[in-house]
């Protein structure tokens, strides 16, 4: 996979984005790895100017590609994590999703090796500007050292009405009701038709426009492209969010067995 990218603030984050949303096209709501890199979009989100100025610790004709050593880092991690979930399915620990933040704040190393083979085939020095480019530079895709039942590599996320992930989705307070079932009659859709009919109260009105909250985008930390309310796809902050966990609490459904 071949993609153009500027060396601008938060590149990188742009392709953690694309592979959350690959994730929760592929996993179950629940996995602990969807949990893990909306963590780590956070953290990195928080820190992504103190990150634009990154400096490589021994070859500073490096540092422009601090985008790549960070999705680098992060496909060595999941294939490490898809590798050992092969190996045995059961309590796989992810690493601090907030590594390459505290490795910086602690000025401690935190950038993975790349191999002189590697800086070449995906041109990374051209990437940085040291030599003219003779091709478009290239990004490392996740999935190139991955187990054969590892995700492929980051897929087209464009096409109309996909998946979006809510980066800043507040797990503390929705978990609960995202886990009340996600189909039948405890899917948004249905919750949305007894909203119509009078069954369920409104939802609360969102801080954006006046009109209803986007209830799937909120509390199950994913919507959709075409959806009706998608100025309200935005980041709430937990103050901002108690009125609808408030609505979730009284009129949630409690889904069978939870
Ligand atoms: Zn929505």
């Amino acid at each position: 996979m071949n993609v153009t990218m500027p060396p601008g603030d938060g590149a990188s984050l742009r392709y953690v984005q694309h592979y959350l949303v690959f994730l929760m096209s592929i996993l179950p709501d629940t996995h602990p790895l969807i949990n893990w890199v909306q963590m780590h979009y956070q953290d990195m989100d928080s820190f992504r100017h103190d990150f634009a100025t990154w400096q490589h610790p021994t070859d500073a004709t490096l540092s422009p590609a601090h985008g790549i050593y960070h999705l680098k880092w992060l496909s060595n991690v999941t294939s490490a994590y898809f590798k050992a979930k092969k190996r045995n399915p059961v309590n796989i620990e992810l690493p601090d999703a907030c590594f390459i933040r505290q490795k910086n704040r602690n000025e401690m190393p935190w950038a993975p090796l790349m191999s002189e083979n590697f800086i070449g085939d995906y041109k990374v020095k051209e990437f940085c500007g040291i030599y003219s480019p003779a091709a478009p530079p290239a990004l490392p895709s996740f999935g190139n050292t991955s187990p054969p039942n590892a995700p492929p590599p980051l897929p087209d996320t464009s096409a109309p009405g996909e998946r979006v992930a809510n980066l800043y989705y507040n797990a503390g307070l929705f978990d609960v009701f995202k886990n009340r079932g996600n189909s039948g009659t405890y899917a948004s859709r249905m919750i949305r038709n007894k909203i119509n009919s009078g069954e369920l109260p409104p939802l609360p009105l969102t801080k954006v426009d006046g009109e209803a909250m986007c209830l799937p985008f909120h509390v199950k930390g994913m919507c959709n492209e075409q959806c009706k309310r998608k100025p309200d796809h935005v980041n709430y902050n937990s103050n901002e969010l108690t009125k609808l966990c408030s609505w979730c609490t009284a009129n949630y459904p409690t889904g069978t067995g939870n």
